[in-house]
């Protein structure tokens, strides 16, 4: 008796059929370590690179909160930032760098929700957000937003605001100018880029307000610090900054 082709027969058939349902549902393979993605709860990317997210831990610089350090760091000590504090979530490698791209450049806004999950459970202690006013995202420009579609910053304000109750402004810090993507330049050209690039509209809102500015990655600083020194023009009390990755040197 023949017999029958391999892969036609018993289990392995089966998965065949099982496997190309997932395929066709989820894309087959982790976007980070390229394993095949199996049954899993989050499209994308796999169970076990989710666990590889390094999250920000103290000893953080006071001000910067660049990691490793006790007080202050030799830039804050030398030359402080105008904000009153920056705090980040997580490191901006593997994971976190994926799950962000995909999220920003490749529209999967399903992976904001569990973005969203990670990112409010691993809140900065020292980062209470029930105690600001407003919360504002970084805003980008108009014919950005119509590009991507949304805005990436003002999305996760929006969950991480909303879980303590406090306002979300999407329309005091705006950006007047269209620019190059910044993720595009180095050090330099990102600070010349981005001079000028905001304003501010109804700065009476934000008067004598205690603000916190919360933008997705922190790389050289250089939109954070122009949209600061932009803010401080309508006299708020305070202004402190979280950004859900930072990346390793900056
Ligand atoms: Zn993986
Ligand atoms: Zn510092």
């Amino acid at each position: 008796m023949e017999s029958k082709p391999i892969g036609l027969q018993g289990p392995s058939f089966l998965r065949n059929i099982f496997e190309t349902a997932v395929v066709f549902l989820y894309p087959a393979e982790c976007r980070v370590c390229e394993e095949f993605l199996g049954v899993t709860s989050v499209p994308y990317i796999c169970a076990n690179c989710w666990q590889d997210i390094q999250f920000l831990e103290p000893p953080w610089c006071d001000i910067c909160g660049t990691p490793g350090v006790n007080g202050l760091c030799d830039a804050c000590a030398i030359s402080p930032p105008r904000y009153g504090k920056l705090r980040s979530i997580a490191f901006y490698q593997t994971t976190l760098q994926e799950a962000i791209r995909l999220f920003k450049f490749e529209k999967k806004k399903v992976l904001a929700q569990h973005l969203i999950r990670l990112i409010n459970a691993h809140i900065p202690t020292d980062c209470r957000i029930a105690e600001y006013d407003f919360v504002l995202p970084i805003s980008i420009h108009r014919k950005r937003l119509r590009e991507r579609g949304f805005n990436q910053a003002a999305l996760l304000a929006n969950a991480i605001a909303g879980a303590e109750g406090v306002p979300v402004l999407t329309d005091v810090l705006v950006r007047h100018r269209y620019t190059v993507a910044q993720s595009r330049l180095d050090r330099e050209a990102r600070q010349q880029n981005i001079i000028g690039a905001f304003g501010i509209r109804n700065p009476e809102i934000i008067r004598g307000k205690r603000l916190l500015i919360i933008d997705d990655v922190f790389t050289t600083g250089a939109t954070i610090r122009e949209a600061v020194s932009e803010l401080w023009t309508a006299d708020p009390v305070e202004i402190d900054v979280l950004t859900v990755a930072r990346t390793l040197a900056s």
